[in-house]
């Protein structure tokens, strides 16, 4: 019998496809990796399996704990689903902006959720991250993952993510493509492909614009779970080559060509990431082998993104096609 012993031992070990469709004009290979494929529906659930397992081992989360993180959602997921095969409750502080569908999956999960306002500095009090700070040191016997600083979140890409990639390509990777967020992705996985090739592979970040990575002014804007306006620990900037800015409407307009030609229903900083990998794919070789990471799925996305309603009242153009041969070169 062919079984895991628990969706935890399901994490990981995602697959990787060739795009075919909205990569027309470009030489190089480009692959997906389906970050979707883990239980969760997202990259997140490697790192809450490494922070929970260091946790247990560091002491910092006993039986029957609580789990209290500000999070976009998808680290949520990741610790609901491992806190409720291991007995821990959780509480997820998440900004106003994250689609009701999105904490609608955390609620399932068994978790409790509290909403904060988006509009406001992360050092004011109603801030999601000072109300997971002050809930955190309230509620008893609580734990407190912080997925922006802790080591733990860039190692588990390290240990999982990047021996994958290299394995899957027989160690022909040229090029990994990666939106940042708390930059525990492009962090953790960069470094291991750094490694594992002797520096040869060229590491490509993607940030929306509004956020504080690729430079520019700092504002708001719609993709979720990328870009920040401080600087994580997670993130280690030295390890990436080059940085995109991609806008929120190529960004969706990328993530609904992906579903409707590519079969991929993923999410914003899917779309996001493959049009900063379309960019940086543009002017190489066909012998270039480029793999960017889909973080998440498209189910949290349907009243936004996948809505033609929504997408007309924020300005964006539902039936808008970029082609590749339209991405602007960096
Ligand atoms: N996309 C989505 C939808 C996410 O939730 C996240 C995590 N915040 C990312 C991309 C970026 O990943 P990382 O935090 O590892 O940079």
């Amino acid at each position: 019998m062919r079984y895991a012993d628990s969706v935890i031992d399901l994490i990981g070990d995602t697959p990787l496809v060739r795009l075919n469709r909205v990569t027309e004009g470009i030489s190089a290979t480009v692959l997906a990796k389906i970050e979707h494929a883990n239980p969760g529906g997202s990259a997140k659930d490697r790192i809450a399996r490494n922070i929970i397992d260091a946790a247990e081992r560091d002491g910092l989360l006993k039986p029957g704990g609580t789990i209290v993180e500000a999070t976009s959602g998808n680290t949520g997921v990741g610790l609901a689903l491992i806190a409720q095969q291991r007995g821990y409750n959780c509480v997820f502080v998440v900004p106003d902006k994250v689609a009701e569908d999105k904490r609608a999956i955390l609620r399932a999960y068994g978790a409790e959720v509290v909403v904060t306002p988006t509009a406001v500095e992360a050092d004011d009090p109603q801030s999601y991250y000072k109300v997971s700070d002050r809930l955190a040191e309230e509620i008893p016997g609580a734990f407190k993952p912080n997925q922006y600083d802790n080591p733990n979140g860039p190692r588990s890409h390290f240990e999982s993510t990047g021996p994958e990639i290299w394995r899957d390509t027989d160690g022909r990777i040229t090029h990994f493509v990666a939106s940042v967020g708390t930059g525990g992705t492009i962090t953790g996985t960069g470094r291991y492909l750094r490694e594992a090739s002797g520096g040869t592979v060229r590491i490509v970040g993607v940030d929306p614009e509004g956020s504080l990575y690729s430079g520019g002014p700092v504002h708001g804007y719609h993709v979720e779970g990328v870009g920040e306006d401080i600087w994580p620990k997670a993130y280690d900037p030295t390890i990436v080559d080059e940085i995109h800015r991609v806008g929120d409407a190529e960004s969706f307009a990328m993530t609904r060509r992906l579903a409707r030609e590519e079969g991929l229903f993923v999410g914003g900083s899917s779309g996001m990431a493959v049009v900063g990998a379309l960019r940086a794919a543009r002017t190489l070789p066909a012998e270039a082998v480029m793999v960017v990471l889909l973080p998440d799925h498209g189910r949290g996305y349907l009243s936004k993104i996948f809505d033609d309603d929504w997408m007309r009242a924020q300005g964006f153009d539902p039936d808008a096609v970029i082609p590749a041969s339209d991405i602007p070169g960096r």
